[in-house]
């Protein structure tokens, strides 16, 4: 994707919506900083995601967005924010040209996503998605959530994964 000023081929997308098939993309030259917008066709090339047993699964955008909207129940999010971060993510498995992708590395994308948009979800999606496997890591981000006065433990936790119940998070609310 040439910038249509410089020419420069290096480009950073700078935001992205999906309307229907195509994407619109906000796009800023690295070469000489102009912005610009592109509209693309939405190539849905399959992309088929690696799960933690190694069982293969066709990408959903839907599975997707249900668990972050499931992440993000009843926070006060801006309107669209979901929607908005589900395209991003889909928009970058799809820019990222593979035809498979580890289940692990887009529930990292959604990890990183989350932090910056809800810290609550943040930690709702990692208690699933993480199943406690570094739960040294999950209590740092607890604290660091208590400390601030906003902890999660004061909500119950729309926690779907019936390994989450028994969960060290679960027992430290008694
Ligand atoms: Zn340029």
């Amino acid at each position: 994707m040439n910038c249509p000023y410089c020419g420069g081929q290096e480009a950073r997308v700078i935001d992205s919506r999906g309307l229907d098939e195509m994407v619109r993309r906000r796009r800023k030259c690295l070469a000489c900083g102009a912005r610009f917008t592109t509209h693309e066709r939405i190539q849905p090339h399959d992309i088929f995601v690696i799960k933690r047993d190694g069982r293969r699964e066709e990408f959903s955008r839907d599975k997707l967005s249900l668990g972050i909207r499931r992440a993000c129940e009843k926070r006060p999010l801006p309107a669209g924010a979901i929607d908005k971060f589900v395209d991003s993510i889909e928009a970058e498995l799809y820019e990222a040209g593979g035809r498979e992708v580890a289940s692990s590395h887009i529930g990292d994308l959604v990890m990183a996503g989350l932090k910056q948009l809800d810290h609550i979800a943040y930690i709702r999606f990692a208690s699933v998605y993480r199943q406690f496997a570094d739960i040294g890591v999950l209590k740092q981000e607890v604290d660091s959530l208590a400390v601030r006065g906003e902890s999660p433990l004061t909500n119950r936790l729309p926690l779907p994964s019936s390994e989450a119940v028994n969960s060290p998070i679960g027992r430290k609310r008694r």
